[in-house]
This record gives structure tokens, C-alpha cells and sequence, in this order.
């Protein structure tokens, strides 16, 4: 729709910077480096592609910091594709040759699935990373054992290619790591230079669902991968166990829900449902590891199961959430069975680092009623009271009162633009400024020319997420610093960094990833797929 625009506004700036340079006698390098490396960037992110490769072309040859003269004659003739590019784009303003039917919806997530790609080698993680996201999935990677083991926590991965050299550890020592936890199914695949029957026994005998020699065959890694996922989601929907726990899943929950719902219908039979939620978990796991956490969310599930009644249905949500399907039950009934596992709970101790210490947990309950007839609707209203619990003080049960003014639970999801090529920006914000909300978010853009400015700014408030689209090349301070300097305050789990980076060399982004960066986008981008990329984090990390 605005496409148009843009490539006019692109081919106003080569021109405009041609004009510009024609009465200087001649133009230093660095001059010339930084605009072929914006225009890289920027043509190819809006489509025009052509120009993008032309600049990306010319950029090879040279320097980025030279102080070399270049006569006019030498500049044009250098650039003498560019100059040609920019007649014909001239010739053809009307013709838009971007694609722009793309426009994504908050609510259309083209893929939830994450694949993460764990390998110290970058070449070899950014060629898989762009051969799966050309097939719409997305990728993470991490360049060692810690960060790949971080990342699995967080991000919850479909699959993990893993590599088994690794500078700070072997696949085989994660691969362990992983059957410890044990969770979300993750299927992992050893993916290793080294196929000897040794590696393939192991990596069987360790639980790894398949060995894939290096080098890899582009089609076939994403055979495999379709097939896997695939295969992953027909096994999904028969089962109805959560393996940590071993108390009911979401899926299970949600066909018990229709049910209790279809008896209400027809029976006028009252029941009762909650959503439970452990205080201050994140800290648990800051303090003690995720291993102490999950023995925790056991803990829980073992002291519900014996002590709730044998009619209540009692299942995991997801993460640290859980929901209780209470029959036959009003309210106040339900609210006295909370606050009672609430008590005992209170009273457990867990052990951790060889330290005792305690958690408890909130919950909101809601009874059926004739306006609150759907799943949804229900587990909406049960989430807003156990908001009212957390919001004043934890460690309390709530009851969904449907006259009080209840104060929706909405998340504010910042998105920040930082980089200094103008169109960039507007590129990125004029995409989200025309989202729709989420269901239960909302989201803000914010753009910032340089990182000083952003870093000067109050762009911090609590209780709000952020995903930072960060510039690798800036002046006055270097996307990296920036990074840094973030990564000082704020850690992945409020704010998201991805590197926008135009710069070759798998050295920067390796730097970028060790620096705390959280994903990495290469420009020339397709603003499609940032956006796809985003609404996956969201998704995937804040809700
Ligand atoms: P609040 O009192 O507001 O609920 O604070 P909180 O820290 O419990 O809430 P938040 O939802 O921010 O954090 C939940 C954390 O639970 C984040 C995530 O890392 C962790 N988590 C989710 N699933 C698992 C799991 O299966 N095992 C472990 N160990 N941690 C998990
Ligand atoms: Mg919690
Ligand atoms: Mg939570």
C-alpha cells in the first residue's frame, strides 16, 4: 500500500545525494562506504532488490574508514549502475514490483513453532537459520552449550539441532541436560561432521530422536523439518498428560471445560473454575536453577493431587499456571478449597543450594453463570480476579466478581526502533502504528536516531515489555555499546534485543550473541517477515 512511497522517498535520497556531490570536486570514501552500506540495507528491505545487490556489489571494493579522494568522474563512473538503477526506478514509479499483500494481523501468527539451532560455527547456524526462515519458521540460534541451554528453557523449541563440538561444553553433556528436564517433548537432532557409529549410538542411547550429517542438503533439512513438526503435532494432540508434572494438560483441560460447560446447558449443574499461579516463580529459577524450579511445579502438582477432592480436575496451564476444574461446585466452595491448598502450600518447604525456602501461590475463581458460557470467557474472567491477587500483595485467592469494576489485564509491548537510516525507522513504525491490538496487549512504537539518545531517554517503565530492534552501525555509538549498556539493567525476559545488522562477517553477529543479543535480523529484511519474527517473540515469550 505505502510501498510506492517508499521507493520514492529511496530514490529522492540517491538523487537528492548525487546533486549533493556533483558540486563538491571530489568525495571522500568513507562518504561513499556509508552510503552504498545504508542503500544495501535499505533497498533491499523495501523491495527493491535490484539496487540493494548493485550497492552490496560496489560496497565489497571498499573501505570503511578510507580518507582516499574520488574525482567526480571516478565517483559517477563507479556508481554509474546506481545512476542507471535510479532512471529506470524513475521510469517506473508507478509500477510497485513489491509485494505488499503481506500485511499481517496481531492474531495471524504464521508460525508459533521455534527451531533453535545450537553450533559454534556461524556460517554454518546463519546458513540454516536463512534456509528455514525463507520457509516461513522461525529460528534461534545459540553459539555455545550455556546460551542453548538458556534459550531451551525460555523459548520452549520445537526442535534443537544440536552440534556436538561446542567451545564451552559438548551436544552429548546438553543432550543430558535436556532428558533432565525432560519436557515439552523437544525433539532434538545431533547434527555432527563426525558420523561415525559411536556419535549415532550415543547420540540414540542419549535420547536424540535423530543423527544428521554435516554437511546438510538444503531440501532435505526442511523436509525433515516439516516432517518432524508434523509428527510432533500428531503426537501433541494424543496426548493428554503433562510430562513434568503428571497432572492433566492444557489440551485435556480444555475438552474437560466444554463439558462441564454442555452439563451447565442442559442441567443447570453450577461449577466453579480457577487459575492458579506461583509467586515470584522467576526468582526461584534466578536463585536456585531451573532443575530446583522444576522440582518445585512437581512439589505443587503433588501436594494438589492429595489434597484436592477426588471429583476436582486439576491441570497444568503452562509454565507455572495451573487450573482447577471444580464440578458441582459454587464459588464459595471453590474459594474455601483454595484457600485451603493456599495454606498448605504456604506451610511447604523446598530445598535448593542446601537452603530451605518457601512458595505460595495466587489464584482468581469464577463461577459459571449464564454470561460467562465459553472457555474462553471463563478462563478471561478467572485470569482478571488472580490479577487482583497478584496486584495486592500474592499469596491470596480471589473471587471474579462480575458487577465490581474489574481493571483489564493488559499487557503494553514496546516496540523500539533504533537505527539512523530515516526510512528504516519509518518503515518499522508505520507497520506497527497500523496493528490492531492483540487480544490482550497493546503495543507502542518508539523510534531513536542514534543509541545515545535512546539510552538518554526514559524508554523504561515497569510492567512493560520491550522488543528493541537495534542498528549494528550507528554513529556517535555502536550498536554493540548499545547492547551492552542494556544489557547492564534489563535482562531477555523484559526486554528483547535484536541486532538489524548489515554488516558481512559472522564475527559481528557472534559478538552481537555473546554480548546478550537475544536474535539477530540481516538487512536487507523484508518487513514481512520482522514482523512475523515479532509477533512470534510475543507470543512466545511475553503472554
Ligand atoms: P508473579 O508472582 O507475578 O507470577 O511472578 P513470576 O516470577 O512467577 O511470574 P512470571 O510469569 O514473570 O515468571 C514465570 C517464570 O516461570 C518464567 C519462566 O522462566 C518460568 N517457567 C515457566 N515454565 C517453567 C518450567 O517448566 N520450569 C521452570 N523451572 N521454570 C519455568
Ligand atoms: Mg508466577
Ligand atoms: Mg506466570
Amino acid at each position: 500500500m505505502e510501498m510506492g512511497k517508499y521507493q520514492q522517498m529511496i530514490y529522492k535520497r540517491i538523487y537528492d545525494t548525487f546533486q549533493k556531490w556533483d558540486e563538491f570536486d571530489f568525495i571522500i570514501e568513507r562518504e561513499i562506504y556509508s552510503f552504498l552500506h545504508s542503500l544495501k540495507g535499505t533497498a533491499g528491505s523495501i523491495g527493491l532488490n535490484e539496487l540493494s545487490a548493485i550497492a552490496s556489489e560496489k560496497l565489497d571494493s571498499l573501505i570503511d574508514v578510507s580518507e582516499k579522494q574520488w574525482e567526480k568522474e571516478e565517483w559517477k563512473n563507479y556508481l554509474s549502475p546506481i545512476i542507471e538503477a535510479i532512471s529506470f526506478y524513475q521510469a517506473n514509479l508507478d509500477i510497485h514490483d513489491v509485494d505488499n499483500s503481506q500485511v499481517y494481523s496481531v492474531d495471524h501468527v504464521a508460525n508459533r513453532e521455534f527451531i533453535l539451532v545450537i553450533d559454534d560455527d556461524m556460517i554454518f547456524i546463519s546458513y540454516i537459520k536463512a534456509v528455514l526462515e525463507k520457509q516461513g519458521y522461525a529460528v534461534l540460534v545459540a553459539h555455545n552449550g550455556k546460551r542453548g541451554l538458556e534459550l531451551i528453557y525460555e523459548l520452549k523449541p520445537s526442535i534443537v539441532f544440536l552440534d556436538i563440538m561446542l567451545p564451552d561444553t559438548n551436544g552429548f553433556s546438553i543432550l543430558q541436560n535436556i532428558r533432565k528436564i525432560n519436557k515439552e517433548r523437544m525433539f532434538v537432532a545431533i547434527m555432527s561432521v563426525k558420523d561415525c557409529k559411536e556419535n549415532r549410538k550415543r547420540a540414540y542411547d542419549m535420547g536424540a530422536l535423530d543423527f544428521i550429517p554435516k554437511p546438510i542438503d538444503e531440501e532435505i533439512l526442511v523436509a525433515y523439518v516439516k516432517n518432524r513438526l508434523a509428527y510432533k503435532k500428531e503426537l501433541e494432540h494424543s496426548i493428554v498428560i503433562d510430562e513434568l508434572t503428571q497432572v492433566y494438560n492444557r489440551k485435556f483441560m480444555d475438552t474437560q471445560l466444554q463439558q462441564l460447560i454442555q452439563l451447565y446447558i442442559r442441567n443447570k449443574e453450577p461449577f466453579s473454575v480457577a487459575i492458579a499461579d506461583l509467586d515470584y516463580f522467576k526468582k526461584v529459577n534466578d536463585t536456585y536453577g531451573h532443575l530446583v524450579g522444576d522440582e518445585v511445579l512437581k512439589g505443587f502438582a503433588n501436594l494438589v493431587m492429595n489434597a484436592k477432592r477426588e471429583q476436582d480436575i486439576f491441570c497444568r496451564y503452562g509454565g507455572e499456571e495451573f487450573v482447577f476444574l471444580m464440578p458441582q461446585t459454587a464459588i464459595e466452595e471453590a474459594y474455601m478449597l483454595l484457600e485451603r491448598l493456599r495454606k498448605l502450600m504456604e506451610q511447604k518447604y523446598f530445598i535448593g543450594n542446601g537452603a530451605k525456602f518457601q512458595v505460595t501461590f495466587s489464584s482468581g475463581v469464577v463461577e459459571a453463570t449464564a454470561t460467562n458460557l465459553h472457555p474462553k470467557k471463563m478462563l478471561e474472567e478467572a485470569d482478571q480476579a488472580l490479577y487482583h491477587a497478584k496486584q495486592s500483595g500474592r499469596n491470596q485467592t480471589v473471587m471474579f466478581d462480575s458487577i465490581a469494576e474489574v481493571v483489564r489485564k493488559r499487557l503494553k509491548i514496546n516496540i523500539i526502533v533504533i537505527d539512523d537510516v530515516f526510512i528504516i525507522r519509518n518503515l518499522i513504525t508505520s507497520h506497527f502504528k497500523h496493528w490492531e491490538s492483540g487480544e490482550n496487549y497493546d503495543i507502542e512504537v518508539m523510534d531513536f536516531s542514534d543509541g545515545v539518545s535512546f539510552l538518554q531517554s526514559n524508554w523504561y517503565t515497569e510492567n512493560s515489555k520491550y522488543i528493541i530492534l537495534l542498528d549494528g552501525m550507528m554513529p556517535k555509538m555502536d550498536g554493540i555499546e548499545v547492547l551492552k549498556k542494556i544489557r547492564e539493567n534489563y535482562s531477555s525476559s523484559d526486554v528483547i534485543v535484536s541486532m538489524l545488522t548489515g554488516r558481512k562477517g559472522e564475527e559481528y553477529v557472534l559478538e552481537a550473541l555473546e554480548n546478550g543479543a537475544d536474535d539477530y535480523i540481516v538487512k536487507p529484511f523484508n518487513i514481512a517477515d520482522v514482523s512475523n519474527r515479532i509477533i512470534s517473540l510475543i507470543n512466545r515469550l511475553f503472554i
